[in-house]
């Protein structure tokens, strides 16, 4: 046994994320500034007296970013309850202009919840504590060096107020690879839902709260005791910002902690940070505890009755149904399923596409054709959307036979992306009119007649001979006609 897998045995990972996540709102969550595109901006133009805590301004909370939280609330199966209320965390941090952030405390507005991830085909079920609404600091720019080198910082408070929904998960990772897989999967549900633009910088981010527990005091069900768990001393990472991020500060991290403890030493209860171009993680500060933060309830919000927006507002069908549904109604394998459903803006083009044709060939056009052109040439679906038109009549060329299939990818698809024309531009512009069969026959008479000695090698078993002059009749017809029927049509005449 290596002592990799020695340790193994002795301890069990144990991982908690807490997940901030922007909500796509026009406005900030409680004033009237603008959200969108603030990185573009100039620093400090999208500000007003709440948003910099000025002493007097009075917030007013965004229903946007209400409905989006209950939205993620209802698609991580969570409770709403009936009132929700806001509280002050107090801290002073220079991106924090009023020296405390409003959030929500014992009252979140989504409570105990869950979400089932999937990886190497074990299914498990990771539970939510909660998820709760409060407002982005503003962001610090370190000049000339990073956080704890730089000779000085700036500070923005362009994103100060921007709408987060923190979703906090019971500690039920057992391994970074899954936190890497639930992201994922939060993602999906999130762009689903939308409220939330993945392609956005610092859109999710996530802290990561890790300890090691005796192997001992795992149940046989995998369980762990909220008194292990509480005992266990856990480092709390801070800025990682990916997916492979989350997996790889915590792989590191586990390395870190079984290191220590194999060397007799304890696990310090801290607050680490996660440096992406290091690939390390180092000590910030020993961790703030609850009572350090001072909550209290914030006067200028009333409470707010929300239990009944549960059942007004609707969410769409979401990743796992719908790729489910794509595969029983549409007949797809899971593959197929599953990159047709990696967004919903590709699920929505496909539906569209598979109600004009035969759902193998929208699902081999769409997954396989377009989606593999677009990713080439790191563009979206999101950029083709408008013109799923032509998109449809490019399929019903290939369909009804007016041009080869092989064209039609290779040439009239890529060019519609490239150029942005239209299909029938294309064939007219490069001749690709599919050739008719008499115009084929034509061109093998003419192919037999010029290569003679290709002939006589055919009629001596030359295996090369063939394909040789089915090369030459599809030249003639400049790749419009289909290399199979050329293929017959020779054999059928070289027999005579
Ligand atoms: P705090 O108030 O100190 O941030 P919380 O109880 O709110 O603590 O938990 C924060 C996060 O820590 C949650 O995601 C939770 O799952 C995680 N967590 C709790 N216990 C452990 C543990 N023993 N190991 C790893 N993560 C844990
Ligand atoms: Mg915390
Ligand atoms: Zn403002």
């Amino acid at each position: 046994m290596t002592a990799q897998a020695a340790e193994n045995r002795e301890h069990a990972v144990v991982i908690g994320l807490e997940v901030h996540v922007q909500l796509e709102t026009s406005t900030k969550i409680f004033c009237n500034c603008s959200t969108t595109a603030v990185d573009d901006e100039e620093p400090n133009t999208r500000t007003c007296p709440v948003c910099l805590g000025l002493p007097g301004a009075l917030p007013v909370l965004n229903e946007g970013a209400v409905e989006a939280a209950v939205k993620i609330g209802k698609a991580l199966s969570a409770d709403i309850p009936e009132r929700t209320t806001f509280h002050r965390k107090n801290y002073y941090y220079p991106d924090l202009p009023k020296n405390f952030q409003l959030t929500q405390y014992d009252a979140p507005i989504c409570q105990q919840g869950s979400l089932e991830i999937s990886v190497e085909g074990q299914r498990r079920e990771i539970g939510i504590t909660r998820a709760h609404l409060e407002e982005d600091p503003g962001s610090l720019q370190h000049e000339g060096g990073s956080i704890d080198t730089a000779d000085y910082s700036l500070i923005n408070y362009n994103r100060a107020g921007t709408p987060l929904v923190e979703i906090v998960t019971e500690p039920d990772f057992r391994s970074p690879q899954e936190t890497r897989a639930f992201l994922a999967k939060l993602e999906g549900v999130l762009e689903y839902l939308g409220v939330f633009e993945a392609t956005r910088d610092g859109s999710l981010r996530v802290d990561a709260n890790i300890s090691l527990v005796e192997a001992e005091d795992v149940d046989e069900d995998g369980s762990i005791s909220d008194d292990v768990l509480a005992d266990a001393n856990r480092t709390e990472v801070k800025n990682i910002s990916s997916h492979k991020g989350a997996e790889k500060a915590l792989a590191y991290e586990v390395t870190r902690q079984k290191n220590a403890v194999r060397r007799g030493r304890v696990i310090e209860t801290e607050t680490r940070h996660w440096d992406e171009s290091r690939g390390i993680t180092v000590s910030m500060r020993s961790k703030e505890s609850e009572a350090d933060y001072r909550y209290f309830r914030e006067a200028d919000l009333p409470p707010l009755e929300v239990a009944h927006w549960k059942d007004e507002i609707s969410i769409p069908e979401l990743p796992d149904a719908r790729r489910e549904r794509f595969q029983s109604e549409y007949g797809l394998d899971s593959e197929s399923a599953s990159k047709l459903t990696s967004t919903k803006a590709v699920a929505d083009f496909f539906e569209a596409v598979a109600e004009s044709f035969d759902a193998d060939l929208a699902a081999t056009w769409v997954a396989d054709n377009l989606l593999g052109e677009l990713n080439y040439r790191d563009m979206a679906i999101t950029d083709v959307e408008d013109r799923l038109d032509e998109f449809e009549r490019l399929i019903e060329l290939v369909d009804s036979d007016q041009v080869t299939t092989k064209n039609a990818e290779e040439i009239v698809l890529r060019e519609m992306l490239d150029e942005g024309d239209d299909p029938a531009t294309i064939i007219d512009r490069e001749g690709l009119g599919k050739a008719d069969e008499g115009e084929i026959e034509g061109f093998v008479s003419e192919a037999i007649e010029e290569n003679p000695d290709a002939v006589e090698d055919y009629h001596n078993g030359e295996g090369g001979a063939l394909n040789f002059l089915v090369g030459q009749v599809m030249q003639k017809s400049q790749g419009s006609a289909d290399p199979g029927s050329v293929n017959e049509l020779l054999r059928a005449e070289l027999a005579e």
